[in-house]
């Protein structure tokens, strides 16, 4: 079994390591040091032209948006191997993903929407969660190479079903992250001590892992660590938004959500954190969070 890995960024450095333990595994980065750093650290080969995805049986790709997976699309489709599998770990757009899925299948490739949970930890130690659309077989084919990474893959449905299962994951993740943060300013403005308030709410019924990772780990230690970048979950509340309209479902919350988070990125910064969106609630409110 020979993989190839295209986009070593925060989750695939670490998740394209994890595959060149198990098998034979080629990597690309549209920054070349990235792939020749990555090589050094694990047993992967850099792929230096995408002629050498000829023999290549899964190849993954774990890039920003849909966007740049058509991008590279363009570039490695005369290359690809009748029967491989296409493994999209990029949190992506599902409408999207059906035209790329089709135009692979014109070629004998099968795409799978894969993308994951559990962030750069999740991704160093092994341990993310996939949630994964597409044919039953193509998935079965799979399951054993994404288990280099993932100690959960989960089913979804078609094509398209991981990437909406995703974003709507992460919809759930802003919701929370956002009116947590919102609690806390209040609470902080009434004068309350946020680590006891915290500890109480961590055994109640409003915790979240917002409140009882996020907060306390990145936002009242002012580290704001970026593994996660707050563009990347505005686009994800922009695509689950996309999904919910398109089923023609009730969006109150997500449509604020979404313009919140879209606000978030300009004012704050779409390479910050992604829990740094608190720090537009603190501007407004004149507070900080500590
Ligand atoms: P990063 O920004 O860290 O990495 C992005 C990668 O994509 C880099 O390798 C970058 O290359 C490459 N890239 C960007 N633009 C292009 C392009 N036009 N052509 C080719 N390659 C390109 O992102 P993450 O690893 O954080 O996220 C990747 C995906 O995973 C996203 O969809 C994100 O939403 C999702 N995700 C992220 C999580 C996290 O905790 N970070 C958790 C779960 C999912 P270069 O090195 O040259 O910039």
């Amino acid at each position: 079994m020979k993989t190839a890995f295209v986009g070593l960024g925060a989750m695939g450095y670490p998740m394209a390591g994890h595959l060149g333990q198990r098998f034979d595994t080629l990597v690309w980065n549209r920054t070349p040091e990235k792939a020749r750093k990555h090589a050094a650290e694990f047993p992967t080969q850099v792929l230096e032209n995408f002629s050498g995805l000829r023999d290549v049986d899964v190849l993954f790709t774990c890039l920003p948006t849909t966007r740049e997976v058509s991008e590279v699309l363009e570039q490695v489709l005369p290359f690809l191997k009748a029967g491989a599998l296409w493994v999209d770990c990029t949190s992506g757009d599902p409408v999207k993903s059906l035209d790329i899925a089709q135009k692979l299948s014109g070629h004998q490739v099968i795409y799978l929407d894969a993308p994951v949970s559990g962030g750069t930890a999740g991704a160093i130690n092994g341990a993310l969660s996939v949630m994964i659309g597409g044919p039953e077989e193509a998935v079965q084919k799979a399951q054993p190479v994404l288990s280099a990474f993932a100690s959960k893959v989960v089913h979804v449905g078609q094509v398209g079903s991981g990437h909406a299962v995703k974003a709507i994951n992460n919809m759930l993740l802003a919701i929370n992250l956002l009116s947590a943060g919102e609690g806390l300013v209040a609470l902080a403005k009434l004068g309350v001590n946020l680590e006891a308030a915290l500890e109480v709410i961590n055994v109640s019924s409003g915790r979240s892992n917002a409140t009882q990772n996020l907060i306390p780990q990145r936002v009242l230690t002012r580290e704001f660590p970026a593994t996660f970048a707050l563009g990347l979950l505005a686009k994800d509340a922009g695509i689950a938004l996309d999904v919910s309209r398109a089923a023609n479902a009730p969006t109150p919350l997500f449509s604020l959500t979404e313009s919140l988070y879209r606000a978030a990125r300009d004012t704050v910064g779409a390479s910050e954190d992604h829990t740094a969106v608190v720090k537009m609630l603190e501007n407004w409110a004149g507070v900080t969070l500590s």
